[in-house]
């Protein structure tokens, strides 16, 4: 049984969260976040909860004094600080905001003698010498100390690209990513009326390329921030040799990771979908169908992602990854498993059927 911490209780260690206790292999000992509020009571509520004081200060600094008082008043009891949970776990998954992981791998998780530390993708690729993807590159990641799990985005591209790769001779992709402006519950993102563009390339061809390097002067990225919250959306155009469009789809639909979705009438909308699925979380990439369309050697389809589930199944993988379970086929298959990756499959295939 894996002994697993959760620092940063936030869109993404909340799922995380939901995500290991659904595990049979691994459990959630701790979780620690810096200041009370609804999520860490909802923490508090299941978990042990330490404090992860914003100096890095123990629990004998005055600061954890002050605070520890302050949680007390929402009814939260600490046990400690990060610095005692990171004493009783084997892993910790990092889901702190963009940056402050790399800060504390400096200041907290290398004061451990040996901890194995799984980072999001608001960190930059540097902080871990492996950037993950179960699909991809689970051998290498293999007893890795520091693995970096690429953003949302970054985790759909691979996905779709590596399923068209095993069927395809692909010369060169372009996906113009249209993405959510914020998460629904973080009031202080945007745009709320405006159009945001990134410069060409994107970035996220770079992190698709930190994974499979095969990728290197063959992909352009570009994007546009949009005032929506449920999912990004890619537009892809691939040139190369394709084989026909059911066989593409097989390939989409072969892997449980990612959902064909078709539909009676017209084209599905994100918010559709949603609420087919009752409004719960969508880990799987979802292609859609009616926009996939060849044109002598060019390939063109859609695709959504819901931003704050689809890394989730990478976490668990690269938790057992990190800390030795060498089988990733059984690791992908548990973590599918486990955190009911069919039923999803199941009730949008249902609602939204391929003819
Ligand atoms: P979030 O803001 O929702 O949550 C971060 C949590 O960390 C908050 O609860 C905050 O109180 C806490 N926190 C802040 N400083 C801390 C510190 N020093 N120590 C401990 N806890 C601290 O952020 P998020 O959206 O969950 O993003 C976390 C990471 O995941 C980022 O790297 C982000 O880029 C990445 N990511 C986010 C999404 C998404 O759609 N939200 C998708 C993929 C990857």
């Amino acid at each position: 049984m894996f002994n697993i911490g959760i620092n940063g209780f936030g869109t993404i260690g909340r799922r995380v969260a939901t995500a290991i206790q659904k595990q049979k292999d691994m459990w959630v000992k701790g979780v620690a976040s810096t200041n009370p509020n609804w999520k860490t009571q909802d923490a508090a509520m299941q978990l042990p909860f330490y404090i992860s004081l914003k100096n890095y200060g123990n629990n004998d600094s005055e600061d954890f004094k002050n605070i520890k008082e302050y949680f007390l008043k929402y009814g939260i009891r600490p046990k400690g600080t990060i610095f005692d949970l990171i004493e009783d776990v084997d892993l910790i998954v990092d889901a702190t905001p963009k940056d402050v992981g790399r800060m504390n791998k400096d200041k907290i998780y290398t004061k451990k003698n040996y901890l194995n530390v799984i980072f999001q993708g608001g960190e930059k690729n540097g902080v871990a010498r492996i950037t993950f993807n179960a699909n991809i590159n689970y051998d290498d990641a293999i007893g890795e100390q520091f693995i970096r799990i690429p953003s949302c985005n970054t985790t759909a591209m691979l996905r779709y690209l590596k399923s068209l790769e095993d069927i395809a001779k692909i010369d060169n992709v372009f996906i113009n990513l249209i993405r959510r402006g914020a998460d629904p519950a973080d009031p202080e993102e945007g745009p709320i009326n405006d159009y945001v563009p990134s410069e060409i390339p994107s970035h996220h061809s770079e992190d698709v390329i930190a994974v499979d390097s095969s990728w290197k002067g063959r992909l352009i990225t570009f994007s546009v921030k949009v005032p929506v919250t449920l999912m990004h959306m890619h537009n892809v155009i691939a040139t190369g040799d394709f084989p026909c469009r059911d066989k593409i789809l097989d390939a989409f639909y072969d892997n449980l990771r990612t959902i064909v979705i078709g539909g009676h009438d017209g084209i599905p909308t994100a918010a559709e979908i949603f609420e087919a699925n009752k409004r719960e979380d969508i880990p799987q990439i979802m292609i859609l169908e009616k926009t996939l369309y060849i044109h002598n050697s060019t390939l063109i389809f859609s695709s959504y992602c819901h931003q704050e589930a689809d890394v989730i199944p990478e976490n668990i993988d690269a938790i057992r990854a990190s800390l030795g379970f060498e089988d990733s086929l059984e690791s992908v298959n548990r973590t599918n498993k486990y955190m009911e990756l069919e039923n999803t499959k199941k009730t949008l295939e249902t609602y939204f059927p391929v003819y």
